[in-house]
């Protein structure tokens, strides 16, 4: 899905490109933010949208490859270009699915590329704007990503809290200690802070503004949220949270990536370090 993005913005051109059911479809510019798992989207589709949505989904995850490749290895990033190829193209092979912590739902798998021959007719966008458009891609993914652990994130919370209202030690809930309730408003607030930078980077993004150091932001804080959330969802139902009888400890899994993909932590944390320092140069 991370890859859809351009999908989305070029797809006017990728449908009168490849496969013929595709030529009728009204092609999609504008820009499309996808709502995350268990939170509400930033903005809403007609129906039309939404079907095309979901139908580049499922046509972006079944039937092609979009991969960026340097075609010109003198003009740095400007010799990189985007293409997109149907999954049947001779020399492109699709690894094995990985076996992964998390996120098991969903299958992951490595390309390979073995002189895979392109055409014009494969070229995703413009010749020469591959690096734009896959940078592009991770500055808004990371929104996207932001708002995938904030939902996960509080998703976890929502189960949790109820459960320590409900379970009875030493004569109390335990949600009645002050040690858990300390706890409890501690992480109630990171999760606050982390809607309010998602939400802030996708406003800023929506507004055209300058955008990537609060996306940067937004998915390093939401990112590391969802590990403490969960971690600590875990350990307030004991050891029932351990166990597969409850969702928690599936959360604990799935929100390990978010550390990870669309670019690690210590990525992020750079990325924003370049822009402080660009802010404070004189
Ligand atoms: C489930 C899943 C889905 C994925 N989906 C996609 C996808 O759709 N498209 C795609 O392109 N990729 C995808 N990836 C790959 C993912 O983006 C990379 O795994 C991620 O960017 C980290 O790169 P790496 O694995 O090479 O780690 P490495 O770069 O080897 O990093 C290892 C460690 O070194 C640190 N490190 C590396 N370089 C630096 C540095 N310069 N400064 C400080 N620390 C550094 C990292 O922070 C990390 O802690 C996926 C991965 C997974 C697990």
């Amino acid at each position: 899905m991370k890859m859809a993005a351009p999908l989305f913005r070029f797809f006017g051109k990728v449908s009168r490109q490849l496969t013929p059911p595709w030529v009728s479809s009204r092609p999609l510019i504008r820009h499309i933010s996808s709502p995350a798992a268990g939170f509400p989207p930033l903005q809403t589709y007609t129906e039309e949208e939404a079907m095309m949505r979901d139908s580049v989904k499922k046509y972006a995850e079944e039937r092609i490859a979009p991969f960026v490749s340097k075609m010109d290895e003198n003009s740095g990033y400007k010799g990189i270009t985007c293409f997109i190829v149907d999954r049947d193209t001779e020399g492109l092979h699709i690894g094995k699915k990985e076996n992964k912590l998390g996120l098991r739902a969903s299958s992951t798998c490595a390309l390979a590329f073995d002189n895979v021959k392109v055409s014009e007719k494969n070229v995703l966008g413009e010749v020469g704007q591959g690096y734009k458009y896959a940078i592009g891609m991770l500055n808004e993914g990371r929104i996207g990503i932001a708002a995938q652990m904030l939902g996960l994130a509080q998703g976890c919370f929502d189960h949790t809290v109820p459960y320590t209202k409900q379970r009875v030690q030493f004569g109390k809930r335990i949600f009645d200690f002050q040690a858990m309730q300390h706890q409890i408003s501690h992480v109630a607030t990171q999760l606050e802070a982390a809607r309010l930078l998602t939400y802030n980077a996708a406003r800023l993004r929506e507004a055209g503004r300058p955008f990537i150091k609060e996306a940067c932001m937004a998915k390093y804080f939401s990112s590391e949220v969802a590990t403490l959330t969960t971690s600590k969802c875990i350990e307030w139902m004991g050891g029932v949270g351990f166990t597969k009888d409850y969702p928690i400890e599936k959360y604990y899994r799935d929100c390990k990536i978010g550390t990870i993909y669309e670019g690690t932590t210590n990525i992020q944390l750079s990325t924003i370090a370049k822009y402080i320092g660009q802010e404070y140069d004189s």
